[in-house]
């Protein structure tokens, strides 16, 4: 009896456990986002559960209501949702799958789970349907932001080497790909100039325009800022680099229309690099396109260039050169040179310009022709700038201090040095440093600081002759030199340009030209040197004209500290 009772109060008490259970499993259902539905394969009953007229808007009685659910979906997914909802055996114990809805806007996941008895018949499966929309839409986005340029809409860098990697995979009958680089020429001003937006409107109507070349053989891409690139696999006809360069030139004639209403025109370099003759891969492919890109970029705006290995070589030189000069800074591994210019008239010594030397540790001398346009891209040319500034100064002042007489010491300014806001303070620094006076020191400026903003440029020259800091302009003739330009300019030097000093005896051209340019400079009261100087004949003719100073090989070479130490004391 007591037996009984006890089996009795267990069964009881189990059977609390079990409502407990039960009560606590309804309330998970009913309160989750999901919809669930419980088929019972022996008594082959069928439970919907949870929220399952947030998804659907139909009763299911019987298994076979869910077929409702299968036309309920997209075209394309109705035959893997038939095999979840019907799934009676499967291999592990939970299957899924993740399918569109027929409004085309819902995504839902189905996964099912089925209990088995010991012999391996199904005894009841639990399907779970939740709703992953917006997990499907920020996965979308995600996919998009990887593969695809924002701003264009275009396929991005990494999209654009993927596909170039797979097109080099399958190219295997002598196909060629054609990667083109194109870029948009003095973008940086327009930025600068009328703004990001302006500059963001260009590249899309721009990268819009690209687009239209678009096709299953041709990949566009916006890399970054202004750069585009396009591949075409086994270029030809109208897939073909001169094809879409001569349309991409044919639509540039006319103007980009901006929002604003405002037109814009521009003009666009371009670089090509083929596989297999460049190179074998996406990387290398592109990044020889860019180089060949920035020579013709060099060559003018406007043109296109194709790969050629000496290009190649010359980048790479360049790129050892970038990096013995890193080296150099960081040892402070310069010397300066001073090169005497006389006056015409006394024959005296008027002043000497400093010039970088540059011994590489393996003892060749780097050009400074060639060093400084490395320098002046990569920035370098700030530090050296100002270490020539300062060590020029330091030993100026010891000679000026030491022997005494009148000459002035002319400096080298890159653009990029000129350009800097901190500039004339920080030479006023160093003058104050070394107690030379502003007067004793004359910057030689090229041209080429003259294409940025020029109403920039002239008041930084007026603050420079308010110091009574002389500014000269070095290769005078080799610009854009409109002579108009001039008169307006606060300069007081004129350098003329060894290019016409070497034919000035010869050629009748380059003989008007030195003509013209001193009896103007004489005008606007400038003074005139005419460097390069290497014959008797050249000094004598320049002299017979009014020219003021003379610098060149005749008179004295570039010289090192002690050549300069000893004629400064025979001076
Ligand atoms: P630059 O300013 O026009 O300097 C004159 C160049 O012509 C110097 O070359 C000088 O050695 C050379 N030269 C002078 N007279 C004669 C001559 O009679 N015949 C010949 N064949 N050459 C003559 P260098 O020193 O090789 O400098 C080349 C250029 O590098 C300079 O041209 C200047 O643009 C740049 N540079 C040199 N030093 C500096 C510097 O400290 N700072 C900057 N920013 N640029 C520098
Ligand atoms: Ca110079
Ligand atoms: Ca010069």
């Amino acid at each position: 009896m007591d037996e009984l009772h006890y089996q009795i109060d267990l069964l009881t008490a189990l059977n609390h456990k079990l409502k407990d259970r039960e009560t606590m499993y309804q309330l998970i259902c009913e309160t989750s986002q999901n919809a669930f539905i419980f088929y019972d394969f022996t008594k082959k009953h069928i439970e919907v559960l949870g929220s399952w007229n947030s998804f659907f808007n139909f009763q299911v009685e019987d298994v076979k209501d869910l077929n409702v659910i299968v036309d309920c979906t997209e075209d394309k997914f109705m035959i893997p949702m038939k095999e979840l909802l019907f799934l009676e055996k499967s291999g592990k114990d939970l299957d899924s799958g993740e399918c569109c809805l027929a409004d085309h806007k819902t995504w839902i996941e189905i996964k099912v789970s089925i209990k088995y008895d010991e012999g391996h018949n199904p005894l009841n499966k639990t399907i779970r349907i939740q709703n992953i929309t917006h997990g499907k839409i920020q996965k979308d986005e995600l996919l998009y932001m990887a593969y695809y340029d924002g701003l264009t809409g275009l396929y991005n860098r990494n999209k654009f080497v993927k596909v170039l990697s797979e097109w080099i995979k399958k190219a295997v009958n002598n196909e060629i790909i054609s990667v083109m680089f194109v870029d948009i020429d003095g973008f940086r001003k327009i930025n600068d100039g009328m703004g990001m937006i302006v500059g963001d409107e260009l590249v899309q109507q721009f990268g819009q325009f690209l687009n239209e070349f678009n096709s299953d053989d041709v990949i566009i891409s916006h890399f970054t800022s202004d750069i585009f690139c396009i591949a075409i696999y086994d270029p030809c006809g109208s897939r073909s680099v001169e094809y879409i360069y001569n349309a991409i030139e044919d639509r540039i004639t006319k103007p980009f229309l901006l929002s604003d209403r405002r037109e814009l025109t521009m003009t666009v370099s371009y670089g090509v690099a083929e596989y297999p003759e460049a190179a074998t891969t996406a990387v290398e492919l592109i990044n020889y396109a860019e180089i060949v890109m920035f020579r013709s970029k060099k060559n003018g705006k406007g043109s296109i260039q194709y790969f050629n290995a000496k290009i190649l070589d010359d980048f790479l030189q360049n790129v050892v050169i970038e990096h013995k000069l890193k080296e150099a800074i960081a040892i402070h591994n310069f010397t300066v040179c001073y090169q005497p210019q006389y006056s015409v008239k006394t024959h005296a010594l008027r002043g000497i310009e400093a010039l970088i030397r540059w011994q590489d540790l393996d003892g060749t001398m780097v050009s400074p022709s060639v060093f400084i346009p490395i320098a002046e891209k990569n920035g370098l040319i700030i530090s050296i700038g100002d270490w020539i500034i300062e060590e020029s100064i330091k030993t100026y002042a010891d000679w000026k201090q030491r022997y005494r007489y009148a000459f002035v010491l002319s400096i080298n300014i890159s653009a990029i040095q000129y350009r800097k806001r901190d500039f004339i303070p920080k030479l006023l620094s160093v003058l104050k440093k070394y107690n030379i006076e502003c007067k004793d020191i004359e910057l030689e400026i090229t041209e080429s600081v003259l294409i940025e903003d020029f109403d920039d440029v002239v008041q930084k020259m007026l603050t420079l002759r308010d110091y009574g800091i002389h500014v000269s302009l070095d290769d005078f003739g080799t610009g854009f030199s409109s002579l108009s330009y001039l008169k307006g300019l606060p300069i007081n030097t004129l350098k003329i340009d060894k290019s016409f000093i070497d034919s000035v005896t010869k050629d009748e051209a380059s003989n008007i030209i030195v003509n013209s340019i001193i009896t103007m400079a004489q005008k606007l009261g400038f003074e005139i040197i005419a460097e390069g100087v290497e014959t008797r004949e050249q000094y004598d003719y320049l002299k017979g004209i009014g020219c003021n100073t003379i610098q060149g090989f005749l008179l004295g070479k570039p010289k090192t500290y002690e050549e300069m130490e000893a004629l400064l004391s025979r001076e």
